[in-house]
């Protein structure tokens, strides 16, 4: 049976999204139909614009109620609250192998505008709209979501503090508690306090990493980061940064991560680290280009360069994590969150992209 619900559709990338009615197709075996009663707001939403063939709907960061489940769905049932996280195709080697984050398929699962099979999941008068986004679409009252997205939270948090976890927090957290897997007296720095990056601060103070320092060029932000866990903040506009580093460390740092995309800051999140430190790239500065790299530190400090594929966390198991450590106040999230209407949807990616809002929150009308 067809369903029609409200989406935030985009038209053009460079235009605001407009709420419309869109129709859901049935659902297949190992999907669920959910009631999306909140839904974070992430960069990758507004840069799923350009990426997704218009009309496209985003939203990947959704949490709801089950409404309607597929016949081979086994691990939710309608009435549950499920928080809505990255996509895996289930079937693959790493898939298989505990490693959804890093499926052979994440891109085409996330980024192809529909389902693997290539049917769409979401049309409007007939006509095929891109959704599938990260196999859910949450911008939207209703979404077609792949079981496997699924978390089940048992907690009294409200959904839209829910929402804040399943993409960007869950990234910055799982770096640090799972691709790093850091333990007390481990050093990192981290460039560029975003979502991700703050979310990083917070694991780390959770876990007794010390020193903590964050590197950012709004004084704001670098407040927020040592209210949030960093033991010491620099601020990137008076410059030898990888020396100040290296001055607060001993040695150097670690560990790093780059959560900025610029050039400079990249490079430092390199030249900062001491023999055999390691360095996350969660976003590259030209991510289809070239640009300026050295790598004369990476040889001869044998470093590790890396790159970020949800922090190698299983959502299933850091997402209860967190909320646990939230809702015990080590993991104060809520000083990120900024809540909006469903309606205000293009102010919220507005807020986000000025970074007026870290952590944009919409809350969908009942
Ligand atoms: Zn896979
Ligand atoms: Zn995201």
């Amino acid at each position: 049976m067809t369903l029609t619900t409200t989406a935030a559709v985009c038209h053009q990338p460079d235009e605001p999204l407009r709420l419309e009615q869109v129709q859901l197709s049935d659902l297949q075996d190992d999907e669920v139909l959910v009631k999306i009663t909140a839904t974070g707001v992430c960069h990758m939403d507004i840069e799923g614009r350009e990426m997704l063939p218009a009309p496209s709907i985003q939203g990947h960061e959704g949490v709801g109620i089950v409404q309607e489940i597929g016949a081979a769905v086994g691990s939710v049932k309608p009435g549950d609250r499920v928080v809505m996280s990255y996509a895996w195709c289930g079937r693959c080697h790493s898939c298989e192998h505990h490693q959804p984050y890093h499926c052979d398929d994440s891109w085409d699962v996330t980024f192809s505008g529909g389902r693997l099979d290539g049917s769409d999941t979401v049309t409007q008068n007939g006509k095929r709209v891109s959704a599938a986004f990260f196999q859910q679409s949450s911008f939207a009252q209703h979404a077609i979501c792949s079981e496997r997205n699924l978390v089940c939270v048992d907690s009294t948090l409200t959904d839209a503090r829910l929402a804040a976890f399943p993409c960007g927090i869950l990234t910055g957290a799982g770096i640090v508690c799972e691709q790093f897997a850091l333990q007390p007296g481990n050093s990192l720095a981290v460039f560029g306090t975003g979502a991700v990056g703050l979310a990083a601060i917070m694991a780390a103070k959770k876990l007794g990493v010390s020193p903590v320092i964050a590197v950012d060029i709004n004084d704001e932000r670098l407040e927020l980061a040592s209210g949030l866990g960093a033991t010491h903040v620099i601020d990137a506009k008076e410059g030898k940064v990888p020396e100040r580093i290296q001055e607060l460390c001993g040695r150097g740092a670690g560990f790093s991560i780059d959560t900025t995309g610029n050039a400079l800051a990249f490079n430092n999140a390199i030249e900062c680290l001491s023999p055999g430190g390691r360095m996350a790239a969660c976003i590259l500065p030209s991510p289809m280009e070239e640009f300026t790299f050295k790598p004369f530190q990476l040889f001869v400090k044998s470093l590790s360069l890396e790159g970020v594929s949800f922090g190698r966390a299983v959502a299933r198991e850091l997402v209860p994590k967190l909320v646990a450590w939230h809702e015990a106040g080590e993991f104060p999230v809520e000083r990120l969150i900024r809540e909006y209407n469903f309606e205000d949807i293009n102010q919220a990616c507005q807020d986000s992209l000025a970074g007026v809002a870290i952590k944009p929150v919409l809350k969908m009308p009942d």
